[in-house]
């Protein structure tokens, strides 16, 4: 089986990883995280970073870092990870949702505007599968508006908007180093930010608010999101070798592409005028032609030994929220029309160029 993806190690992980526990610095505490922190937001073109144990925890911690009013609402597409709505929900916030474009994917900023009221506070544009929401028109809206802007850009690390990286775009800027996201600690998150406040803040809240006058008075909830050092010792290493990541993941897209382009009844990835598509997952979307849908074609891509995953089902299609009284009776037709005939291929940083020609015989041979 082809897989779908999977993590490129170096020996300056191992090395990193082999002094940490020399050195017996294996929890929050030691040199990686500091320099995982700094290098990291660096990158994004931003001074703070304030690393943490997820991305979902990145998320949450962001949102609770604006201490914005309960009941505040927060915009954030339909087409997205349940840990975004579940961020807001966190912060005591409504989340609002947006469809997305057919074509990059991403939240559909022209529809933005139409859902802010009176108690929007903030957006929370997700850059998705490594292409970069449509900031400008959006930090226009944003600025109009008084809004603070968390970007998720889990799947975008290097991406770019404008020359700009994904991260450093927005009020706070958020991670996750998860094990097939492009730079990878096993599990991981980081919030990055210009704003030495919000930085504070949030090494308060991923800390459990101990307050810094008097260490076990608490006066406001926190949580222990921490990441530890070994985790950062990879990550330190991965930062070092980002260049070399996105240029693999851009070249397996070249090479997708290359072998995809007149394969009738599949939409390909897009990458707009002045952005870089980082390419973190090369998806694929079924015209409406096509006669069955992307679980069937993961099935049948299965049978053929090639591994796939489908896109997100939209948040406003999740019974937990229904439950909740949440997004009932919502429709957004193009991301119910990406959940049912989107998937992705095989991307992993070690794919080679006969395993791409394979996937893609298999797929010519399928649609
Ligand atoms: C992976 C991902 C997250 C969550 O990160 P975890 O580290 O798995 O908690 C958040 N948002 C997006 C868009 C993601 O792809």
């Amino acid at each position: 089986m082809i897989p779908v993806c999977e993590p490129l190690l170096d020996d300056q992980a191992r090395a990193n990883v082999a002094e940490a526990v020399a050195t017996g610095w294996i929890s929050s505490d030691g040199r990686f995280i500091a320099a995982f922190e700094r290098n990291w937001a660096a990158y994004c073109g931003v001074e703070h970073g304030v690393a943490v144990c997820n991305g979902t925890a990145a998320l949450a911690v962001a949102l609770r870092a604006l201490r914005l009013e309960p009941g505040s609402e927060v915009v954030l597409p339909s087409l997205t990870i349940i840990s975004c709505v579940l961020a807001v929900l966190d912060a005591g916030c409504v989340p609002v949702l947006v469809d997305c474009e057919p074509d990059t994917w991403c939240m559909d900023v022209a529809r933005v505007a139409a859902r802010i009221g009176p108690r929007t506070r903030a957006v929370m544009p997700v850059h998705l599968f490594g292409h970069p929401v449509d900031m400008a028109p959006l930090s226009a809206l944003a600025e109009r508006h008084g809004l603070a802007i968390v970007e998720d850009a889990a799947q975008a690390h290097g991406a770019e908007y404008q020359g700009r990286r994904v991260g450093g775009l927005g009020t706070l800027g958020c991670f996750s180093f998860y094990a097939n996201k492009i730079v990878t600690t096993g599990e991981g998150g980081m919030v990055v930010t210009a704003d030495p406040v919000l930085a504070e803040r949030m090494r308060d809240l991923r800390n459990l608010c101990f307050r810094r006058d008097r260490r076990f008075l608490h006066t406001e909830i926190g949580h222990n999101y921490r990441m530890t050092n070994l985790q950062a010792a990879i990550g330190v290493a991965q930062v070092d070798r980002i260049e070399d990541h996105l240029a693999r993941k851009r070249r397996i897209a070249a090479l997708y592409t290359e072998r995809l382009r007149d394969v009738a009844g599949l939409a390909l990835p897009v990458e707009r005028p002045n952005t870089r598509n980082v390419h973190w997952m090369y998806a694929v979307v079924l015209d409406d032609g096509v006669p069955f849908d992307a679980a069937a074609f993961a099935a049948l891509l299965r049978e053929r030994g090639v591994d796939s995953r489908p896109f997100f089902l939209g948040m406003h299609e999740q019974p937990v929220f229904h439950d909740r009284g949440l997004f009932v009776g919502e429709r957004h037709p193009v991301t119910e029309r990406l959940a049912r005939r989107g998937l992705y291929l095989p991307s992993g940083l070690g794919l080679t160029e006969a395993q791409i020609d394979t996937v893609c015989a298999v797929v010519r041979e399928i649609v």
